[in-house]
């Protein structure tokens, strides 16, 4: 009989959340979780695809368990099991491959594993394959986590899947059509986290914006998942990630008048140049999200903005860089996540000419790495002096961390008493683009 299990987590905060959702499971069923690292009878890894070092790491983390743990029984799931099972099945040693489907029946597929693991054989010869395709069925596997232990904030799927076809993107392959969770599982799913005794909830899913939900002739777009949430006894409310052509005037409006929506909003932008943006099919083109990025900053009042962004595209010359990167430096933004452009097997993007040099992704990520330090520090900076709230967390080494709205990083003094409190804090000093120090007043 199994009676111990550990997982872990590769890629986005979906995956976490569904991770969290499949522990669940296994407590369910009576299975004590274990940390990741532990000798445990179960392994479960769930994966990601988004680029050729996620494969890797997934490949590196599966070898690695196994070397220290043979006996462990070893699950893997997530997109890059949905996209390759036979890769992965080819590493000795796993049991059992599940896709994005079926990771969310998990004991539908343990119970067989189980009842032929009680053979003098032990683990399987070859690993079972039980992956459908994305294409039958509309479900939506509910999943929310906490991203910390200290019941502070928690992430809520609200959607999944995407309907787009941005070219470089393998993620509408491997989650399938965009699909929504039903606005009365949503509000469910919220009040057991308030419930739980969570200050903030997270909304996430592939492409949150395009949440779609119909019931009884009426549809249910993401403001009328926002206005419902909002009615609750919930400190905070932050989305996770937008795109840019779905945040609507009234979200912006909403977010702004509202005291329980994080003046926060992470966008997508992928390429400031306006050639490479197109060939990335993107939804919208520069001078929208200029406009779009001007109008949250002149309409909410001290908003953070984080931008995604791409470098090293097919086709991306030193000048269209330059391009990108003055668009960024222009914007009034507070920080970005750089990704270099990853080769995915069956999109458009990989059949285009002008590769370019790994060296050249490196070095363009890591100037862009910089301006994301420097636009950080300049948005801490221009709130020294100011009074904000922070949502603390755990405390460490006599000090304690946490948020404002606006994604302000901030540490204080521990007190047990400031963990899992919004509190009001004097922000005192930027330390360059890492934290900002905060006096609790
Ligand atoms: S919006 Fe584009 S980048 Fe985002 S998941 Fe959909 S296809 Fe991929």
């Amino acid at each position: 009989m199994y009676k111990t299990v550990s997982l872990h987590t590769l890629g986005c905060k979906l995956n976490y959340s569904e991770t969290s959702s499949m522990a669940k499971q296994f407590q369910n069923n009576g299975i004590e979780i274990r940390e990741f690292g532990e000798k445990t009878d179960i392994f479960v890894l769930n994966t990601c695809t988004v680029t050729n070092n996620a494969d890797r790491e997934c490949k590196q983390i599966i070898r690695s368990v196994i070397r220290n743990n043979p006996d462990t029984y070893v699950i893997v799931t997530g997109c890059y099991a949905q996209l390759q099972p036979g890769e992965i099945s080819s590493i000795e040693g796993v049991d059992l491959i599940l896709g994005t489907n079926e990771k969310f029946k998990l004991f539908d597929y343990i119970d067989n594993f189980e009842t032929e693991s009680l053979s003098c054989f032990g683990k399987k010869q070859k690993a079972d394959i039980f992956v459908s395709p994305l294409d039958e069925g509309n479900y939506v596997g509910e999943a929310f986590s906490s991203d910390v232990d200290s019941r502070t904030r928690a992430f809520l799927k609200i959607q999944d899947g995407c309907d787009y076809n941005c070219s470089f993107c393998t993620i509408p392959l491997a989650r399938g059509r965009s699909r929504s969770l039903e606005i009365g599982k949503v509000i469910e799913s919220a009040q057991k986290i308030i419930d739980s005794g969570y200050k903030e909830i997270i909304l996430t899913g592939v492409n949150t914006g395009d949440y779609n939900f119909t019931e009884s002739g009426k549809r249910y777009k993401l403001i009328d998942v926002l206005y419902r949430l909002e009615k609750l006894d919930i400190k905070r409310i932050r989305i996770s990630s937008i795109e840019p052509n779905l945040l609507s005037d009234d979200i912006i409006a909403l977010v702004n008048s509202s005291d329980k929506f994080c003046n926060h909003f992470h966008i997508p932008l992928q390429h400031g140049d306006a050639d490479i943006l197109k060939m990335m099919r993107r939804r919208y083109n520069t001078d929208f999200f200029h406009d779009l990025i001007h109008k949250l900053s002149e309409r909410v009042s001290d908003v953070g903005i984080g931008i995604d962004v791409i470098v090293g595209f097919p086709g991306e010359t030193e000048k269209h860089f330059e391009n990108t990167y003055n668009f960024l430096n222009s914007l009034p933004i507070s920080y970005l996540h750089v990704f270099s452009y990853s080769e995915r097997r069956n999109t458009f993007a990989v059949t285009l000419d002008g590769k370019v040099e790994v060296k050249d992704r490196k070095t363009r990520s890591s100037v862009l790495r910089n301006l994301s330090n420097k636009k950080r520090h300049e948005f801490y900076t221009s709130h020294t002096g100011k009074k904000a709230e922070v949502l603390f967390e755990t405390g460490r080494d006599g000090m304690i961390e946490g948020w404002t709205t606006n994604y302000i990083r901030v540490k204080s003094e521990y007190k047990k008493e400031y963990e899992n409190n919004i509190l009001p804090a004097r922000l005192t000093e930027a330390s360059g683009s890492k934290f900002v120090k905060g006096i609790v007043e």
